[in-house]
């Protein structure tokens, strides 16, 4: 659309000056602001509050696609907050399980031919050095995987701070997934070492199974910077500032505030498209540029959505990436990746309600976390129930009637083991088929009734929110809540959806 100057067109001299003055103040707007810059938005006071005292992550990272290696160094500067004294701390290094055909996730029988076309291709983790308040310490893995790295270190008491900074490289393998680099493209999704949750008076150490998202981790503030070589695109958790490195590399710098992790991925292939939509900068990475704007297209219509109906996007930007996945998509804080055969004809509806799930996902985990070990549903069964919501919102009954038919009622109809459930842990479930049908079908179902029972329930998932941002909520925590919201004992509606073998 064509600009209409404002300039009165007599006293023209004055007006020159005017707009040289104009042309001045809004350049040097543009420099700060102008959205489709490598500049960050910025995070708002909210954010910045919600983000003062977290653990602060710094990561150096270097990627040489030539020797399938990312060199980490990682320095965090955390606080014990588990109320006892520590004498070890536990990381976990997720990227360990792609070394092994036995412990990869990528290698089950429901994703071996998609994530590895060429055969399996071994991943690597070498430990270099890992010190504690500048003191080099010893560390050993808990498991053959090499996701449980504990470092032992000196009595670190409650509510004091430590620094402990850790380094290692990565052999990146040839997979498709949230891990891995396929044809140029290299993908990082859970591969920094970052804390695990301490509870019950003990690290959280569960495997890296190959179904569902095992990962649980808390809200800390992320501070990247990415070496990669010339012609390399970044797209990740945070809006990246691009600029040459010393010796020839281009550096990436971008910094994510009270997030739960950090994905990342480099491409020499990607095309990149920016908007500023509702204030939150959408950055879009595709194959080509007309695929990145039907993703910014896709992606503000399901912003919007969730944003009036589970409270405002906090963050100042989201990333959406297709990319080769053997799955749908995968949610990150601030970040989606998809999958890239999305966009193939007649997969436009399919697509958008990829996009619309991932993106409630935004809510209901990064913003939201949960147990998404032992009570998946809390994450993915409310994700199906919110894009069931968005059908509604945005096309009306009838498409809502015809999901729910598809999504929800055929699942309920399906013949499933006795004793696998939608409040079952993921190491339950034996395919990816029979997980998506109980989480995600059946546990959706378990929303739809709590409208009924409740006359509806969107107040009470507002309520959820704002009372857990930034927190994880335990399953306890949702239906004490639900139960003093609603003003009724809805525990055995729960027990009856989540717990039940049909
Ligand atoms: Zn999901």
């Amino acid at each position: 659309m064509p600009r209409r100057c404002i300039i009165p067109v007599s006293n023209r001299k004055g007006n020159l000056v005017l707009l040289l003055i104009l042309l001045a103040v809004s350049a040097a707007t543009a420099f700060l602001f102008w959205p489709t810059s490598e500049q960050a938005l910025q995070p708002d006071s909210r954010l910045i509050a919600a983000s003062e005292n977290l653990d602060e992550y710094t990561y150096s990272l270097r990627l040489d696609p030539a020797a399938k290696t990312l060199a980490i160094e990682m320095d965090l500067r955390m606080q014990n907050r588990t109320g006892t004294t520590l004498g070890d701390i536990v990381l976990r290094t997720y990227a360990g399980a792609y070394q092994l055909l036995d412990t990869s996730p990528a290698a089950s029988r429901d994703l071996f031919d998609k994530s590895y076309p060429n055969g399996f291709s071994a991943g690597g983790l070498t430990l270099q050095e890992v010190s504690w308040q500048d003191k080099v310490v010893s560390a050993a893995f808990d498991d053959t995987a090499q996701t449980i790295l504990r470092v032992s270190i000196p009595d670190f008491g409650s509510g004091t701070s430590g620094r402990l900074k850790l380094r290692l490289v990565l052999t990146i393998p040839e997979c498709l997934g949230r891990y891995g680099y396929y044809d140029d493209t290299w993908c990082f999704g859970n591969i920094l070492p970052i804390l695990s949750v301490f509870s019950d008076g003990a690290w959280r150490a569960e495997p890296y199974c190959s179904i569902g998202d095992p990962f649980v981790s808390q809200c800390a503030n992320y501070t990247v910077h990415l070496a990669v070589p010339q012609g390399y695109t970044c797209a990740a958790s945070a809006a990246m500032r691009s600029q040459p490195g010393v010796d020839g590399s281009q550096v990436y710098d971008g910094r994510a505030y009270a997030v739960r992790d950090f994905a990342f991925i480099a491409s020499s292939r990607l095309a990149k498209v920016n908007a500023v939509k509702n204030g939150v900068l959408l950055s879009a990475y595709a194959a080509t540029g007309k695929e990145a704007r039907l993703v910014i297209e896709l992606a503000a219509k399901s912003l919007a959505t969730f944003s009036s109906r589970y409270g405002e996007y906090p963050y100042p930007q989201l990333t959406i990436c297709a990319v080769p996945l053997p799955f749908g998509g995968m949610e990150y804080p601030c970040m989606l990746m998809l999958n890239s055969s999305f966009f193939a004809e007649g997969m436009g509806d399919s697509l958008e309600l990829l996009i619309a799930h991932e993106a409630a996902h935004q809510w209901f985990y990064a913003i939201v976390g949960s147990d998404q070990f032992y009570q998946p549903w809390q994450d993915e069964a409310l994700c199906e129930y919110a894009v069931l919501q968005y059908v509604r919102d945005r096309y009306g009954v009838d498409a809502y009637d015809s999901l729910r038919a598809l999504r929800v009622d055929a699942p309920m109809q399906e013949s499933i083991p006795s004793g696998i459930t939608p409040g079952s842990p993921i190491d339950y479930f034996t395919s990816m088929n029979e997980y998506s049908s109980v989480v995600y079908g059946r546990g959706a179902a378990l929303f739809i009734a709590l409208d009924t029972a409740t006359g509806g329930i969107l107040p009470f998932l507002k309520l959820y929110v704002k009372t857990f941002s930034y927190k994880i909520a335990s399953r306890d925590d949702f239906e004490s809540l639900l139960n003093s919201w609603s003003g009724q004992d809805l525990t055995p509606l729960l027990t009856d959806y989540l717990d039940t073998s049909m």
